[in-house]
């Protein structure tokens, strides 16, 4: 292994700063890269450390995450997808179980149960005011098959969890929290992530805490983080580290497990990005309340999660009246420099899905509704206030053009 032989600390700086990024296409882009020169240097001094894999920094993050989100254990991985698969194996889910879950979602939800054999059951959404699980839906798909409900914080926004968490508990189920979106958000007070039985985070590029790709899993069961832990790694008894040091080549497998680690130049960025994390949420919160405001009056515009409190306000999304062609919309936001997105397709609607999960028309009709008319407007902490009334703009020229 590379990091086994001792890298050369010559003092000469080898390391170039990066060239001025490429001259963006857009006056507003969908989303920026918050670094600073901490994440140089942090990833800079994990390279000169001479050790790369899982270690001492991955440790801090953990604990810094875990009490920034206050679950006791916390497990760092490589990426949303790996998170959220760990947590559904460690549930042990499997051939002839199913998981309840909402179809507007990035895929990786659905994904990650479905690998374990076992089979995600679609549950519609609230509405357009709020585009999460709705409660009274998830109970209506419960079976005797059912082990778990994997819910979703859209854009940052908590789902009800305090309603979902309820029927799982009077069933014996399992909640999965997949807070990709999420990180720094509550529900009435308590974080999200801590709801459930495990919460799973992404550490995404274009996600609020970025380390390029990177994930957490946080839960405040021992026994649930003590079996991550070892389906992490491969199932294997001992870490790299402890066999290292411990000099002893010696471990058992106690289980099939996986390679989900993350590595330290990783964790030297998550921890950066964790230390502004709560400020740049506060950014993202009140970028979002300025939208709100400039778009306030727009009778062709729904702006879902109107009461939201303490979200992480990952995206703005907006419902476009079903008047308004939303690819015509799409395109005059492009053509004045704006650059705009989908969250999302909906999950049963993607071909596999569709193959092997043919949904009965109509059974998922708001989360198809929504789908079909919602667009993703830039937001980023360093998105000057200026922008948001530019991007404001944007929408009205784009609203007159797209309308039919
Ligand atoms: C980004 C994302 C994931 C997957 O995370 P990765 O780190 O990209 O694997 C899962 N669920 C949701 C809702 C996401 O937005």
């Amino acid at each position: 292994m590379a990091q086994y032989i001792p890298i050369e600390r010559d003092q000469t700086p080898w390391w170039e700063p990066p060239a001025a990024p490429a001259a963006s296409p857009w006056r507003v882009p969908l989303f920026d890269l918050s670094f600073g020169r901490e994440e140089v240097s942090a990833v800079t001094q994990v390279l000169r450390s001479g050790w790369l894999t899982m270690g001492r920094r991955t440790q801090e993050l953990e604990e810094a995450f875990a009490s920034e989100v206050g679950a006791p254990f916390a497990l760092a991985v490589s990426n949303g997808t790996a998170a959220l698969h760990l947590a559904n194996l460690g549930l042990g889910l499997g051939p002839g179980d199913e998981v309840i879950t909402t179809p507007l979602t990035f895929v990786a939800t659905a994904n990650s149960i479905v690998i374990t054999g076992a089979k995600p059951v679609f549950a519609d959404i609230i509405g357009p005011e709020d585009l999460n699980l709705d409660p009274a839906e998830v109970e209506r798909r419960l079976t005797p098959r059912t082990k778990a409900v994997t819910v979703v914080h859209y854009g940052g926004n908590s789902c009800r969890l305090d309603e979902i968490c309820q029927i799982a508990q009077s069933r014996g189920l399992a909640v999965i929290e997949d807070c990709a979106h999420a990180p720094g958000a509550s529900h009435q007070g308590r974080p999200c992530g801590t709801w459930g039985l495990a919460g799973c985070f992404s550490f995404y590029s274009n996600k609020n805490l970025t380390t390029g790709e990177g994930g957490m899993v946080v839960t405040s069961d021992a026994a649930l983080a003590q079996r991550l832990e070892l389906l992490r790694s491969h199932g294997v008894t001992a870490s790299v580290q402890e066999r290292h040091q411990g000099g002893t080549a010696l471990y058992d497998v106690a289980a099939v497990g996986c390679n989900y680690r993350i590595d330290e130049m990783r964790a030297a960025l998550g921890l950066c990005q964790l230390s502004r994390l709560a400020e740049r949420n506060r950014r993202r919160q009140k970028i979002g309340r300025y939208y709100r405001q400039l778009l306030a009056g727009e009778e062709r515009l729904v702006l879902p999660f109107a009461g939201a409190v303490d979200s992480a306000r990952h995206i703005f999304p907006v419902l476009l009246h079903r008047r308004v062609d939303r690819d015509a919309f799409r395109e005059a936001m492009h053509a004045r420099g704006v650059q705009t997105s989908i969250h999302y397709p909906p999950v049963h609607q993607f071909s596999w899905y569709r193959r092997h999960l043919p949904q009965a028309p109509g059974s998922l009709a708001r989360a198809e509704d929504a789908g079909a008319r919602e667009v993703t407007l830039p937001l980023y902490p360093e998105m000057g206030l200026n922008q948001v009334g530019l991007v404001a703009e944007a929408v009205a020229g784009a609203l007159e053009e797209a309308w039919r």
